[in-house]
């Protein structure tokens, strides 16, 4: 099976400090890898290098593209890079106001995206858009109501109806938990664990929280100063961390 994503040397600096060093892993279809560390370690530089929203300084992403196989989206440009986020792309920001338009309707901003692959028709793109509603559980005759009238939960269940509406083949989120209260986060979590597994999505999932890894992530890399200290299974990693960074995280001593 053709890996989905291939990292390889992976490497970003901002002047003489490092964002994130040597990454290296692949990814497989319908998996779900989880990326844990503390602050400051390197988690969202590196998803945005292969997000394509930041320039690594060097090192490969290739990515198995839906309309020509593997490429390296580092070596393309910025116009190629813009349309794999439409079309093969999903990024799940931690605040829901940096993945939605705010002023404009709930069933707007998941009918944006369907309007953004071509979609025409707009009773089929507000049925669509009402049934994602549905699938995120947000009662479909709020469709027509902006995103600034819904909860902050709700919020963050739009921001996943909006990405996943276009049946991403990679999903990327950066702690998509975080910042909201902890029932909260239960139920978003059990509803991202349910969409995961009726959809076989493929996902990296960035995140301080090992609930949230342990629930939906098949595989974990820890990082460390930039650096990838650890990986592998994640029941493995987090039953049996091999390396003392990582003892640390799983035993709660290190604060994240
Ligand atoms: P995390 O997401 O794990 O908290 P980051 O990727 O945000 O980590 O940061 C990794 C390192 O890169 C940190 O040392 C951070 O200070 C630095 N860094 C991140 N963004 C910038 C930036 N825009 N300019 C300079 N340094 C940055
Ligand atoms: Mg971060």
């Amino acid at each position: 099976m053709t890996p989905l994503l291939q990292v390889r040397d992976l490497t970003k600096r901002y002047g003489a400090r490092i964002g994130c060093a040597d990454v290296n892993f692949d990814l497989y279809p319908a998996e779900v890898m989880g990326i844990v560390g503390e602050s400051g370690s390197g988690k969202s530089t590196l998803l945005s290098c292969l997000a394509g929203h930041l320039v690594p300084d060097a090192g490969q992403v290739v990515f198995d593209t839906r309309a020509g196989g593997p490429k390296d989206t580092v070596a393309m440009s910025e116009s190629e890079r813009r349309m794999l986020g439409r079309t093969d792309w999903a990024f799940v920001h931690q605040h829901a106001r940096d993945g939605l338009r705010m002023n404009i309707s709930a069933g707007g901003n998941v009918g944006e995206r369907l309007m953004a692959v071509g979609a025409r028709h707009y009773g089929e793109i507000r049925h669509a858009a009402g049934d994602w509603l549905g699938r995120v559980e947000i009662d479909e005759g709020r469709i027509d109501d902006r995103p600034s009238q819904f909860s902050g939960g709700m919020q963050q269940r739009l921001q996943i109806a909006r990405n996943l509406v276009t049946g991403p083949r990679l999903v990327f989120m950066d702690e998509p938990t975080g910042g909201l209260d902890v029932s909260v986060q239960a139920r978003l979590l059990d509803l991202l664990r349910g969409l995961v597994r009726q959809m076989g999505l493929s996902a990296i999932i960035v995140t301080h929280d090992l609930a949230v890894v342990r629930l939906l992530a098949d595989r974990l890399m820890v990082m460390k100063d930039g650096r990838v200290v650890e990986t592998g299974l994640t029941d493995q990693v987090l039953d049996d961390p091999q390396h003392a960074y990582t003892q640390l995280l799983v035993s709660s001593v290190l604060q994240v």
